[in-house]
Parts: structure tokens; C-alpha cells; sequence
């Protein structure tokens, strides 16, 4: 199948090898030269801009950092350009009401399209093991899932359009929520002179397991290898996870949803991400 690929960083980078490792033609853009040497040597064909690069696909997949970027480029280089009745897929993280209205827009233009955000970082990426969240009809939905198998293990259909933006920020919110939960456990455990593994062996078989602890421990040396054990390097960036959570609060307000510990915990990682953004999220373990 013919793909034009748009947004080619450190995680759209490794989709589209995987697209091509698939064997689809990849014809790709990004705003950066350094991104477009390396998509050409995993074997995409790169082009100058975006709407050359969407001139007779079967598909466009767009991986880019925020819903203002989504917006323009689906406005300026995908509509009109990519040939009516295309499949659009957007992976990134956005806000659930611009991935709502550019979905509206593309399909009263005469294109599908899906919200597809992603659960795995940049390995999970270039290894072709993401999960998927799919928002859309269920016709675009069927259209979409081969293309994502290409990418993903896990290819899951949330509802409606936007919905897999739903499902991701709700996830994410979670996720901080009990990754902070686990680090105030652990350090409290030690104050209270337990030792960390000690810990760990009963309370990931007790009622206060879950995933933070037992697939992500926060502390070295204890659990599975994790980011922590490279001190804090790699993983799911603290900055990302502050991105989330305000997309996450802004849709809480939106929806008339009453999210404390979600609000709580974007405070949390904002004051983190000051000085670590870069830092993996299970980090904070570090301000305790
Ligand atoms: P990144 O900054 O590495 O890549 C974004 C790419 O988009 C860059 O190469 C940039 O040059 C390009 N770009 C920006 N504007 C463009 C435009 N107008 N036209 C074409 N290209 C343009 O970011 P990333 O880490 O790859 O993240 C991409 C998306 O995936 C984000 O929405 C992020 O929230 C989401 N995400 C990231 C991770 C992660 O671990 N990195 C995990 C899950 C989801």
C-alpha cells in the first residue's frame, strides 16, 4: 500500500521502518533533515513537504507533537492534497476535542479517519510493539487496523471519533496517579524502617499491587529491570507525562469531570518537569 508518513521523531521514526519493514511504500515528510536521513535509510522515499509526500496514497500517518501542529497540517497539506476517500490515521497525543474536529472536517472533505494515540515509548515503537487506541467509525476503524497491526501488538477499537484520545488521557491520568501512590508508599516504608524489597514482596502480592510497582518499581535494584536501574534515564519522559495530564485536565473540564488526584498529580509532575523533564516519570520517586 502507498503511505505518506508526516512526523518522523523518535517515535514515528520506527512506525514508519515498521510500515516499510511490512512492505508498504512509504512516502514520508518532517520538518527536520536529520529525521528525513534516517526515515530515507530505514527505506522511506522522503519529499520536500508534506503534500507532495501525500500525492496518490492510499493512506496518511501522522505522528506530531501537539493538536495545534495536528490541525495545520491536516488543513494545509492532507485535504485536497491526499486523493478523496483515503485513510487517515493520527497517532499522536492530542486533545480529544481537535482530534474530534479534524476528524469532522477530513470526513465532510471525503476522507476516513481515525484517532490512533499509543501506550509504548520509542522501543516499543521501534520494535513494532505499541498499543493502539482507536477512536472512529467502525468502517475507518476496519480500514485502519492492518495498517496499525503493521506497527503494534494491540490494535483496540474505543468508540466513537476521539475516543482513543479519551482512552489514552484517562489511562495516563491513572498511571501518574499510581506511580506517585507507589513512590510515597516506598518512602514511607523505608522511613518507617522497612526494607524496600521487603516491601515489595509483600505488598505486590497484597492488596496495594498494581502495575507502577510491580512492572515499573520505581526503586533500583527491587522488581523487574526498569528505568530506575539506569538511573532514571530512558523510559516515559516526566515532560510526557506532564503533556498528558494537562490534556487530561483540560478534558476533565470539558466533560464536567471531578479529577482531584488527577489534578493533584499534574501539580505534582509540573513542579517535577521544571528542572527533569527528561527525566523517566517513575523519578519522582527522587522528591520524597
Ligand atoms: P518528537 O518531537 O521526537 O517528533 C515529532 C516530529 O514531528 C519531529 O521530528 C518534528 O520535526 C516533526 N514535526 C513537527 N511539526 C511538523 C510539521 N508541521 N510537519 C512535519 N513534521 C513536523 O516527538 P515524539 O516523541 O516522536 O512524539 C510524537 C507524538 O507521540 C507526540 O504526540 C507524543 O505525545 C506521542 N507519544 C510519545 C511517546 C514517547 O515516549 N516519546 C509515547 C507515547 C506517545
Amino acid at each position: 500500500m502507498k503511505i505518506a508518513f508526516i512526523g518522523l521523531g523518535n517515535m514515528g521514526g520506527g512506525m514508519a521502518a515498521n510500515l516499510v519493514k511490512a512492505g508498504h511504500e512509504v512516502r514520508a515528510f518532517d520538518l527536520s533533515e536529520a529525521a528525513l536521513a534516517a526515515a530515507r535509510e530505514a527505506g522511506c522515499v522522503t519529499f520536500g513537504t508534506a503534500k507532495e509526500a501525500c500525492q496518490g496514497v492510499e493512506a496518511v500517518v501522522s505522528m506530531l507533537p501537539n493538536g495545534a501542529i495536528v490541525r495545520q497540517v491536516y488543513w494545509d497539506d492532507v485535504i485536497g492534497h491526499a486523493p478523496e476517500g483515503a485513510i487517515l490515521l493520527d497517532c499522536s497525543t492530542i486533545d480529544v476535542a481537535t482530534a474530534r474536529e479534524v476528524i469532522s472536517v477530513t470526513e465532510a472533505h471525503g476522507y476516513q479517519m481515525v484517532d490512533a494515540p499509543v501506550s509504548g515509548g520509542i522501543a516499543a515503537a521501534a520494535g513494532g510493539t505499541l498499543t493502539f487506541m482507536v477512536g472512529g467509525s467502525d468502517e475507518a476503524f476496519a480500514r485502519a487496523k492492518p495498517i496499525l497491526d503493521a506497527m503494534g501488538k494491540a490494535v483496540i477499537h474505543a468508540g466513537a471519533a476521539g475516543n482513543g484520545q479519551a482512552a489514552k488521557i484517562c489511562n495516563n491520568m491513572l498511571l501518574a496517579i499510581h506511580m506517585i501512590g507507589t513512590c510515597e508508599a516506598f518512602a514511607m516504608a523505608q522511613k518507617l524502617g522497612l526494607d524496600p524489597q521487603t516491601f515489595y514482596d509483600i505488598s505486590s502480592v497484597s492488596s496495594g499491587q498494581n502495575w507502577s510497582m510491580t512492572s515499573y518499581c520505581p526503586v533500583p535494584g527491587v522488581g523487574p529491570k526498569t528505568p530506575a536501574d539506569n538511573d532514571y534515564q530512558g523510559g516515559f519522559a516526566a515532560g510526557l507525562m506532564l503533556k498528558d495530564l494537562k490534556l487530561a485536565m483540560e478534558a476533565a473540564s470539558a466533560a464536567g469531570a471531578k479529577v482531584e488526584l488527577g489534578d493533584h498529580a499534574r501539580a505534582i509532575y509540573e513542579a517535577f518537569a521544571k528542572d527533569n523533564a527528561a527525566t523517566d516519570f517513575s523519578g519522582i520517586i527522587r522528591t520524597l
